[in-house]
């Protein structure tokens, strides 16, 4: 009767296990990479081999609608937080607080005041506060302390430090003794030399060669180390780049006096802030001024743009065309390539690729929303999403298996319940099926004791 009581109470613990500890499945791992201003369609334009082979193991998507203003450091913040620019207060690269009272500068890098940073909790804060570990080399924002908290590893920004050296530390950081599970890496290029040449320049393609190159660095080293199986890699960018021309400038001091306005941010989408008392002139002034040129008050900002209700969004906003330029005068100097635009221009739009255990093979979607890939991040890491704009539900049909819904991102504190009921039910099994075994064991060995144990364990045998 004992021997059966075991194995009926085995039995149950064995039915019960898998959807229990299927959770506690080895640590899920993702490395984030962006290649700053890669335009979707770049790979296009070379045989870029290494985009290729990734595309074909893993999944494409082929343009990313990116968040107004289709910026830098406005980007790089909604891939973490899935947030607009208005709701996680990086509104622009150069930006100005007038709670604060501080300006923000990517240009000066004068961006360490963490309160520039703190309206919003990045996913390496989160996924360090449920107890894993964070790497960051060169990520916009991973070397400023946010809500108190750095990465677990970090770089302090610089430039000059090689692409070599930044995929070296990440995958140092992923197979030491006490791991990260959460890496990111960031590359100036192609963006750089795409505002030095311009996207149309037919040297461009060298430049995406070499981008292409570094990719295949980055695998070659992920496989040398053993991670390019194991890890959930994504490769996208922040914004893609537009031509701009002499020939297409657009000059503010031919309508506005210059002394009623500071320019706090720069072309394509300048954000002015009027000095005392003359905010209508300097609208009535620009709002007609050029063809080619949309003037805004902050409040009849179009909602769809998402980028209206922050105080670090300036009274007036100008925006510029695509491939035109907002200048003072045209002694003011410009690049030829540029960002910024309105980010339903497929010019603005970048790419995405994903590698790994989670993600389809040779599968292509058409389109996702930047804000999507911070829930995706999440249901990647296993973390709780914090709440934001975008939605798991438009990108999980490039996992390999399908989610069941009880395990969406936002129905994880549903996950959470029922692990816990899980768990406990599994340890109070465990435990009752150990007092039988032990007291089975007992039995065989001490007979004479066999007879009052038999007493105790009867009332278990029938439950
Ligand atoms: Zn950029």
């Amino acid at each position: 009767m004992a021997v059966n009581c075991c194995w009926r109470f085995w039995a149950v613990c064995m039915l019960t296990f898998p959807s229990t500890f299927s959770l506690q499945e080895e640590q899920p791992r993702v490395l984030l990479v962006s290649f700053d201003g890669f335009r979707w369609d770049y790979i296009n334009r070379v045989p870029a081999p290494h985009f290729h082979y990734v595309m074909k193991n893993g999944v494409h998507v082929k343009q990313v609608t990116n968040v107004f203003i289709t910026k830098t450091y406005p980007n790089h913040y909604t891939m973490v937080t899935g947030l607009y620019a208005e709701s996680h207060g990086i509104v622009a690269n150069e930006m100005y607080d007038p709670i604060l009272n501080r300006t923000f500068s990517m240009n000066h890098m004068d961006i360490y005041h963490a309160q520039f940073w703190e309206e919003a909790c990045p996913i390496w804060v989160t996924n360090q506060m449920e107890g894993h570990r964070s790497g960051a080399a060169m990520w916009p924002g991973t070397d400023v302390r946010i809500r108190g908290v750095l990465p677990t590893h970090y770089m302090m920004y610089n430039e000059s430090v090689s692409f070599e050296d930044r995929v070296s530390h990440l995958i140092d950081w992923f197979t030491s003794e006490n791991p990260i599970n959460f890496g990111l890496l960031y590359w100036e290029q192609p963006d750089e030399m795409g505002h030095i040449l311009g996207p149309e320049n037919p040297l461009m393609r060298v430049v995406i060669n070499e981008t292409d190159a570094k990719l295949g660095y980055l695998v070659s080293e992920l496989k040398k180390a053993k991670l390019w199986d194991t890890v959930n890699i994504i490769i996208t960018s922040d914004h893609g780049m537009a031509q701009s021309s002499s020939k297409r400038l657009i000059e503010l001091d031919q309508y506005v006096d210059r002394e009623w306005y500071t320019m706090v941010d720069h072309s394509p989408v300048v954000a002015i802030l009027p000095k005392e008392g003359k905010l209508d002139e300097v609208y009535e002034s620009l709002v007609n001024a050029h063809p080619n040129m949309t003037v805004y008050k902050k409040e009849e900002i179009p909602s769809r743009l998402h980028y209206k209700h922050n105080s670090r969004i300036q009274p007036v906003l100008a925006v510029a065309d695509i491939g035109w330029e907002i200048v003072k005068n045209k002694t003011n100097p410009f690049l030829l390539g540029n960002h910024g635009y309105d980010n339903t221009l497929p010019e603005m739009h970048s790419i995405f690729l994903a590698h790994g255990p989670a993600f389809r093979k040779n599968a292509t979607k058409g389109a996702m929303n930047m804000t999507d890939l911070y829930p995706l991040l999440c249901h990647l890491l296993g973390i709780n999403p914090l709440p934001n704009n975008g939605s798991f539900s438009n990108v999980e049909d490039i996992l390999a298996r399908p989610v069941p819904r009880e395990l969406h991102p936002r129905d994880y504190e549903k996950e959470s319940y029922a692990y816990f009921i899980g768990v406990s039910l599994g340890t109070i099994l465990i435990i009752v099926f150990l007092v039988v075994f032990m007291k089975h064991l007992t039995h065989s060995q001490i007979p004479t004791v066999q007879a009052r144990h038999t007493e105790i364990a009867q009332p278990l045998l029938q439950g």
